[in-house]
């Protein structure tokens, strides 16, 4: 028989799940994305006073780990640089996976005489959970310089990694056959666990750790759907579904914006030999001074805005959206083009310049300004580098081979704005900025363009 209080409880978790969703949809528009984020919070936060309405809980604990969650939460989401959004999302994934294993170990710990199907959900929290935690915080270490950021790769090293794999998925099925006498059997499972984490995401190099994080999100989603089984909460199987959902959705987007299959960005070692600065297309480099790209930009009658990660790092984005101004009241045609792996992380540059007030009908995805790109005058590259680089379409050598770009290199003239010849993410050098069509305007990008804003008002 169903109490009217498991009646009430779930109907609330419906609500939730239908917020969870309807947040989900508005995310995918800019102009939507705020609300749509508030909407899923609301939702969340629903699911998590009705979980707490249980009788017979000690509140005592929550509210200190609720409290403590809090503040950290509250200091790390002020106080992190939008640069280092990626290694935050890293450490929440793997806060999240950690969460589940130690959930499952908890419940497991508390009745150990489980069926065969709750200790198999039980062995599988605590694996994907394990692996989610250190394969976030390997991911962490190589975003934030901790640890290198190439892939670490060595003979075999398949073979190992399919053999740990293998004794694990063993170890889970002589747990679930008879969890009440095997807690030896369950500490193996965590420890190697946490082990494959390490091993599956060290031999991948940084410039993948995008997609790889946001494959530990998918991870993190299914870990906490079947933390939702162990302990009976249907919102909990819900959330984490969406959220494991979700991330392999996202996954597969990135992989498709770099042209990658899934099993090359796990497995190909990419990055492992990346270029030495210098090495690479050399060249003669045209630099140009402010002054010789106001002459530039002033008689253009189209300019097209590439940002990339150079644009976070000297928060560009409200000078560029200053100049983009000034250059439509000049009556050129302004537009900014996204590349969807530019910066560190995906819809990175959508959200600098969104804060910048940079309207979105004049952001234009790389598929809809590459066709028009032979006719553009002006492309004004902003601390872009590998999503700018011809040799993705034509040096089949090349790390970066086979990922769509922004085809800068066909319009009339080409701008580049950075602070040296150093390369960008992937390590490599690019035969861009030496083309006959490109002028190099070297300086911190956020200087280059006031620069330029500064020449635009002398000239009045
Ligand atoms: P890159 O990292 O390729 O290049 C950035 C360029 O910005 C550098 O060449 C650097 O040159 C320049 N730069 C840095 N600081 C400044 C500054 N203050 N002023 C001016 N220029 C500056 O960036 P892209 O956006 O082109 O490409 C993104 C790369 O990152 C891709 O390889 C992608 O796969 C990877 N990646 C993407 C993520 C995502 O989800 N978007 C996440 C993680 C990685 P210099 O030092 O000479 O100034």
């Amino acid at each position: 028989m169903i109490s009217n209080i498991d009646l009430g409880i779930n109907f609330a978790y419906v609500v939730s799940a239908v917020m969870f969703i309807f947040g989900l949809k508005m995310l995918s528009s800019p102009a939507t994305a705020r609300r749509g984020n508030l909407v899923s919070a609301a939702g969340m936060l629903l699911a998590v006073v009705v979980c707490l309405l249980n009788v017979g809980l000690d509140y005592k604990w929550i509210m200190i780990g609720m409290a403590a969650g809090t503040v950290i939460g509250l200091i790390a989401a002020y106080r992190v640089e939008m640069t280092s959004m990626p290694e935050m999302v890293a450490l929440f994934n793997g806060f999240g996976g950690i969460a589940s294993l130690l959930l499952a170990w908890s419940e497991y710990h508390q009745h150990p005489a489980l069926s065969v199907f709750i200790a198999g959900v039980t062995f599988l929290t605590a694996f994907i959970g394990g692996i989610t935690f250190s394969g976030s915080m390997v991911a962490f270490g190589k975003l934030a310089e901790m640890i290198s950021s190439r892939a670490v790769t060595f003979r075999g090293q398949h073979i190992v990694n399919g053999l740990i794999l293998l004794a694990t998925l063993v170890f889970g099925v002589i747990f679930s056959m008879n969890p009440a006498a095997n807690y030896p059997v369950f500490l193996l499972v965590v420890v190697v666990s946490l082990l494959f984490g390490i091993t599956s995401v060290i031999p991948i190099g940084g410039a993948d750790m995008p997609v790889v994080i946001s494959l530990l999100n998918s991870y993190s989603g299914i870990a906490a759907c079947a933390a939702g089984f162990v302990v009976h909460n249907n919102i909990l199987i819900v959330a984490g579904a969406l959220v494991g959902a979700s991330g392999i959705i996202l996954t597969n987007i990135m992989c498709k914006a770099m042209n990658r299959s899934l099993v090359n960005v796990l497995f190909s070692g990419f990055g492992s030999n990346a270029q030495a600065a210098g090495d690479g297309p050399q060249g003669e480099i045209r630099p140009a001074t402010a002054e010789d790209v106001y002459y530039i930009l002033e008689a253009a009658d189209s300019v097209a805005f590439v940002p990339g990660y150079g644009l976070a790092v000297a928060q560009a984005q409200h000078v560029v959206r200053e100049l983009g101004d000034i250059l439509e009241k000049n009556g050129t045609e302004v537009s900014y083009a996204i590349h969807p792996v530019a910066g560190r992380m995906p819809g990175h540059m959508n959200v600098l310049l969104a804060e910048a007030n940079v309207s979105y009908d004049q952001l234009v995805e790389m598929d809809d300004i590459n066709p028009q790109m032979d006719s553009i005058d002006v492309c004004v590259v902003i601390g872009a580098n590998d999503v700018v680089n011809p040799a993705a379409l034509d040096d089949e050598s090349s790390p970066v081979y086979g990922m769509p770009i922004i085809e800068t290199f066909r319009a009339k003239t080409v701008i580049v704005l950075k602070r040296s010849m150093n390369p960008g993410f992937a390590g490599i050098q690019n035969a861009l900025f030496f083309n006959d069509n490109t002028r190099m305007y070297f300086g911190d990008a956020k200087a280059s363009i006031q620069a330029l804003v500064a020449e635009f008002k002398d000239s009045v």
